[in-house]
C-alpha cells in the first residue's frame, strides 16, 4: 500500500511514505530511511513531505506562528462609521469615492489570484514541509482578506457586479493582472513539473514575481490610500481592515523573498545574468503597470496624495525588493515620501492609531480551560 498521493512521487518517497506507517519496531533499513533535516530542499527535495519534524526552515515555521499569532477576522472591525460617511452625499468628495471604488476593484479579485496561486500552483512545487505548512497558512490569510473586501464592499452598499469584474473592465487594475496571469499559469499547468535548469527558473521567477511584485508593490498604492484616508478620520473602519491586511501582506512578502533566497542558496545555478535581467526587467514593467493605476485612479490630487508622489514611492519600494532578493538598486536613490507606511506595517507600536476597538490577537485565539 503507498501512502502517497503526491503527483510527482518518486519510488524513494513512496519508500519513505512506507517506512512512516512502520511502528517503532521499525526494520534497520526503515530507520535507515527516517527523514535526515540536511537532505531537506525547498525544490525537488526527496524527502518525506509528510514530517514536518525534523525542521531544517525553521524561519519557515516561526513565520508560520507569527501569522497563527495574527489572526483576525473581517467582522470584528465596526464598519458603522464608514457606512454613514458613505451615505452622507457630502461625507466624501467624488475623488475620494472613485478612489475606494478603482481601490476595491483591484483588490476584491486579487487575493483570489494569490489564493489560487498558492493552492492550485506554488504549493505542489515546494518540497520543504515547514514551506507548505506557512504556505497553508497563507491560502487561509488570503482568504480572510477578500473575506475582508467584501464586507467592505457590502457594508457600504457598492454595486457587487461592477467592483468584482474591475478586473476586467478597468484598464489600469485588467493590465496589473495580465501581467501577472502568465507566471500564475506557469506554476498551475498540471504537466509543469521542476527539475529541469529551465523550469526551476520558471518557477523561481513566478515566485519572485507574486512576493516582489504582486505583494510586494501593486498592493502598495492601494494600501497606501486607504491607510492615508484612515489618517484623516475617514473610512477608519476599511483603514483598520487594510492596516491588518497590510501586516499579514508584508509576511507573506518576507516569507517569499526568504523562500527565493533559499532555492536561489541551494540552486546557484539558476542565478545567471540573462536571468537576473530578465527579472529587471519585469521590476520595470511592474512599476510601470502600478504608476499607471496610481495616475488612473488619482487622476488629481486627493488627501494630500498624487499620482507623481508614488512615482517616487514605487522606485524606493521597487528597490527594496530588488536588493532583498540580491539584485541591484535599479533606480536612482529615492526617497520614502510616505514614511508613516513603515510603522503602519508594525501595527502593534500604531494599534491605537484609529481609536477604534483594540483587540488583543495575540491572546484572543487561546482556550480557557478553567
Ligand atoms: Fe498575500
Amino acid at each position: 500500500m503507498s501512502l502517497s498521493w503526491d503527483e510527482e512521487a518518486a519510488p524513494a518517497k513512496q519508500a519513505v511514505n512506507q517506512a512512516t506507517l512502520a511502528t517503532s519496531e521499525g526494520s534497520a533499513e526503515q530507520v535507515a530511511l527516517r527523514v535526515n533535516a540536511d537532505d531537506k530542499r525547498i525544490i525537488n527535495g526527496k524527502t518525506d513531505v509528510n514530517q514536518l519534524v525534523p525542521f531544517k526552515y525553521k524561519w519557515a515555521w516561526d513565520k508560520y506562528l507569527a501569522g497563527c499569532a495574527n489572526h483576525w477576522m473581517p467582522q470584528e472591525v465596526n464598519m458603522q462609521r464608514d457606512i454613514e460617511l458613505w451615505k452622507n452625499p457630502n461625507g466624501l468628495t467624488d475623488d475620494e469615492r472613485r478612489l475606494v471604488k478603482r481601490n476595491l476593484g483591484f483588490f476584491v479579485t486579487a487575493d483570489s489570484l494569490a489564493a489560487n496561486n498558492i493552492v492550485l500552483g506554488t504549493y505542489r512545487h515546494i518540497t520543504a514541509p515547514e514551506c507548505r505548512q506557512y504556505l497553508l497558512r497563507q491560502a487561509f490569510e488570503e482568504a480572510i482578506h477578500t473575506h475582508a473586501y467584501q464586507y467592505i464592499v457590502e457594508s457600504l452598499g457598492l454595486d457587487e457586479q461592477e467592483i468584482f469584474n474591475a478586473y476586467n473592465e478597468v484598464k489600469s487594475i485588467r493590465d496589473k493582472d495580465e501581467f501577472l496571469i502568465p507566471f500564475i499559469d506557469t506554476l498551475t499547468d498540471p504537466a509543469f513539473t521542476t527539475g529541469t535548469v529551465e523550469n526551476d527558473q520558471k518557477l523561481l521567477k513566478s515566485l519572485i514575481v507574486f512576493a516582489c511584485l504582486m505583494e510586494g508593490l501593486f498592493f502598495y498604492v492601494g494600501f497606501t490610500q486607504i491607510l492615508a484616508l484612515g489618517r484623516q478620520n475617514k473610512m477608519m473602519g476599511a483603514a483598520e481592515q487594510y492596516q491588518y491586511i497590510l501586516r499579514d501582506e508584508s509576511m507573506h512578502c518576507n516569507f517569499g523573498i526568504d523562500l527565493i533566497n533559499t532555492i536561489k542558496m541551494e540552486n546557484p545555478l539558476l542565478w545567471t545574468p540573462a536571468f537576473k535581467e530578465e527579472i529587471k526587467q519585469l521590476f520595470q514593467k511592474a512599476v510601470e503597470l502600478e504608476y499607471a493605476y496610481a495616475e488612473d485612479t488619482m487622476p488629481r490630487g486627493v488627501l494630500g496624495l498624487n499620482a507623481a508622489m508614488f512615482k517616487g514611492y514605487l522606485r524606493f519600494i521597487a528597490n527594496r525588493r530588488a536588493t532583498q532578493i540580491g539584485l541591484e538598486a535599479m533606480f536612482d536613490q529615492e526617497e520614502n515620501p510616505f514614511p508613516w507606511m513603515s510603522e503602519m506595517i508594525d501595527l502593534k507600536k500604531e494599534r491605537n492609531f484609529f481609536e477604534t476597538r483594540v483587540i488583543e490577537y495575540q491572546t484572543g485565539g487561546a482556550l480557557n480551560w478553567d
